[in-house]
């Protein structure tokens, strides 16, 4: 598990004043990875760091030479940690220097990527809250099924259709079936949701053959993003069996633009424990570091803006608040689990956690679960109400960490609007 050195004194200021805005999800114990180029630009993206309300051009600093994140996100564990204490060093000094000024680019001056070139891309299912409930609406004689408490459960997604934050995409279209229908339909989906999980980036490769061993697992992970996994629930559950998710799911997934590191996530660390009279996790699930520390503690938030708020000026409601302190499954069991039986990921590949749902009700982190399918309406603050997502309604995903004794850390936004659907003819 990564430790906590200078990069994390809580006490650190940068040169860069915004930095040190007690407000800032940027401070320079953070130090994200994304891709940008400045607004208007069309040549490659570069890689950038946040740092307050600017971008650090690595490049530009000479702390790296390539514009290539795969193959930084490649670099070995102790490369990465030399290139963060580099990085925070830069911040913390030289801020009279005009040399080092000249390396920052207004965030508001630029546009972001996907950080990184996304291989593949695997989506767990790690809250066993969000997985007893939606169960619950499948299959209500049998919500959990009795591979749960010993798999960490997951399918392959689809790369091609990740976006990043800001982007829109139409409403999907689909076969639907009604349940008292007698043949299906093509059309829009009626029920279309989102899906809270975090994103995790895999950085080392390892070997086709090579099983992760628990304790190596998170040294392979090189951070975490916002994930976004929008869903159309009334196309699922007429294609799920017997292969599982597929056009529900593919049309498209949304990334916040800021890689947050392992690294700077040490402070934020939890014990794994499982309930009482749960199974404890086969021997390759299992390690002492993972046990005394394995989870993160990283608090999640939803928030809806309607057309009818965005005319009036307002930013949003808060739906949800969630912790992924609360999944069944950690990191690293995520990657020894993926690799036991000698899959190869490779730098850059993409786990979604699964819909990251509290054990509480209100912490539900799809509208599924929140509109108890459909069901119950959710009453908005403005008087309007929503089951599912309506055409030009816009949903954010936050995410922060704090601690005592820590800096406060943020992962930006994760923003995505539904447009409507396109003609399926
Ligand atoms: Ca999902």
């Amino acid at each position: 598990m990564n430790s906590i050195d200078e990069t994390h004194d809580p006490a650190l200021e940068s040169w860069v004043e915004s930095a040190n805005d007690p407000a800032t999800e940027f401070p320079i114990q953070n130090l994200p990875f994304g891709r940008f180029r400045r607004a208007g630009e069309t040549g490659a993206l570069r890689i950038g760091v946040a740092i307050g309300d600017q971008i650090l051009d690595l490049v530009a600093t000479r702390l790296i030479d390539t514009d290539d994140m795969n193959r930084l996100m490649a670099a070995s564990p102790d490369d990465r940690r030399r290139l963060r204490r580099a990085i925070s060093t830069f911040l913390r000094d030289g801020g009279a220097d005009q040399r080092a000024r000249d390396c920052l680019v207004a965030q508001s001056d630029a546009e972001m990527g996907l950080p990184c070139h996304i291989g593949d891309y695997t989506d767990f299912y790690t809250s066993i809250h969000h997985a007893t409930t939606v169960g619950k609406q499948f299959r209500p004689e049998n919500p959990l099924l009795p591979n749960y408490k010993w798999v960490p459960i997951g399918y392959h997604g689809r790369a091609s259709s990740i976006g990043v934050s800001g982007e829109s995409f139409p409403r999907p279209n689909g076969q639907i079936k009604a349940p008292d229908a007698e043949a299906p339909r093509v059309g829009p989906t009626r029920r279309l949701d989102y899906e809270l999980e975090i994103g995790v980036f895999i950085g080392t490769p390892n070997e086709r053959g090579e099983a992760v061993p628990m304790d190596e697992a998170e040294s392979r992970v090189f951070g975490m993003a916002l994930f976004n996994d929008w869903t159309a629930r009334d196309i699922q559950p007429w294609e799920y069996q017997p292969l599982g998710p597929f056009l529900s799911k593919n049309f498209a997934s949304t990334l916040s633009p800021w890689i947050v590191t392992t690294e700077a996530l040490a402070p934020f660390r939890s014990a794994f424990v499982r309930p009482a009279g749960d199974p404890q996790p086969l021997p390759y699930l299992d390690s002492a570091s993972n046990r005394e520390a394995g989870a993160f503690d990283i608090q999640l938030e939803i928030w809806l803006q309607t057309p009818k708020m965005r005319e009036a000026g307002q930013a949003g409601e808060r739906l949800v608040r969630s912790n992924f302190n609360d999944a069944y499954w950690t990191v690293a069991q995520m990657v020894a689990h993926h690799t036991v039986n000698g899959c190869n990921l490779q730098s850059g590949d993409l786990f979604g956690t699964g819909t990251l749902s509290g054990p509480d009700a209100e912490q539900a982190g799809s509208l599924l679960e929140l509109s108890e399918g459909g069901k119950k309406p959710i009453q908005l603050a403005n008087g309007e109400t929503r089951t599912f997502l309506e055409d030009g309604d816009c949903i954010v995903l936050r995410g922060y960490c704090e601690r005592n004794g820590a800096r406060r850390i943020g992962f930006g936004e994760c923003r995505g609007t539904v447009l409507p659907a396109r003609s399926h003819r």
